[in-house]
């Protein structure tokens, strides 16, 4: 069994601002993030899975402490990347998994909830489907035929996953958000232990939910500001819809998720 663990960090136990980002918190928040993440390693070694990727997927992705990961696994690190927070998935791979995971850019009650960019995006919509960075990436697994199976974050990310990817994925909330830069956690070492078994029982479950296919996609991205529209419109074959909102069809996926960053790239030219 193959497995690809792709580690956010705003959805880790005990986080709740982007300050902890910051340098004085920063070695914490690293501490955190990988302790979660050998967590999720840890259930899925219980499930027997013998190949395990961990895809370091928050900003920089510099965040993972390399000697700190369990053994058994390997890092992707460092960006930017094709795939970036699923780099390293491909049609090998048996299950993803997303740790520390967060709620969309306008979800009430979400710790940090945002969609790939604070800064510049407003919404995003695939085939008519409001998604954030669990439905985005999920799409990117599910190209290559790859199910998510759990989904761990805060409580506002668990309830998004689950809408989104059906009653068979196991979701594990470390955490419920008391608006977005405060919340109610479990002490770490409750959401490792939650997570360890999470992971573990979504791997050995005979029902997984099934991957998230976007064929052909609609890809709708609104902007905080017209300026930004502006520049995410300069991509060949793109449309306004309205002032801020941009939209990009194509038969394949990877392309518009391409697209979709690169529209994002842009508009923080205007930011
Ligand atoms: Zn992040």
């Amino acid at each position: 069994m193959k497995v690809l663990i792709s580690v956010d960090m705003e959805g880790v136990a005990g986080i709740v601002s982007w300050l902890q980002d910051e340098p004085e918190h920063r070695m914490i928040t690293r501490r955190l993030m990988t302790a979660e993440a050998n967590a999720a390693i840890e259930g899925a070694l219980a499930a027997g899975a013998k190949e395990i990727v961990v895809a370091d997927s928050h900003n920089t992705m510099i965040n993972l402490i390399p000697d700190e990961l369990r053994p058994e696994a390997r890092l992707i690190s460092g960006s930017a990347r094709p795939l970036s927070m699923v780099e390293g998935v491909d049609e090998t791979f048996d299950g993803v998994v997303f740790v520390g995971y967060h709620s969309a850019v306008g979800t009430p009650n979400g710790v940090l909830d945002h969609s790939y960019s604070s800064r510049t995006v407003a919404g995003v919509r695939v085939n008519g489907r409001r998604v954030g960075e669990i439905g985005i990436n999920a799409g990117i697994a599910g190209y290559f035929g790859v199910p998510v199976v759990c989904v761990t974050g805060d409580q506002a990310a668990a309830e998004e996953a689950r809408a989104l990817l059906g009653p068979e994925l196991v979701t594990v909330p470390v955490k419920r958000g008391i608006g977005r830069v405060a919340a109610d956690s479990l002490h770490p070492q409750e959401a490792r232990r939650r997570i360890a078994a999470g992971v573990r029982q979504a791997l050995e479950k005979e029902a997984k939910p099934a991957p998230l296919v976007f064929k052909p996609v609609e890809l709708e991205v609104r902007f905080h500001t017209t300026a930004m529209a502006d520049m995410a419109n300069l991509i060949p074959e793109s449309q306004r819809v309205d002032g801020t909102t941009v939209r990009f069809r194509h038969d394949d996926y990877i392309v518009a998720f391409k697209v979709f960053r690169a529209m994002v790239t842009l508009a923080y030219s205007a930011a």
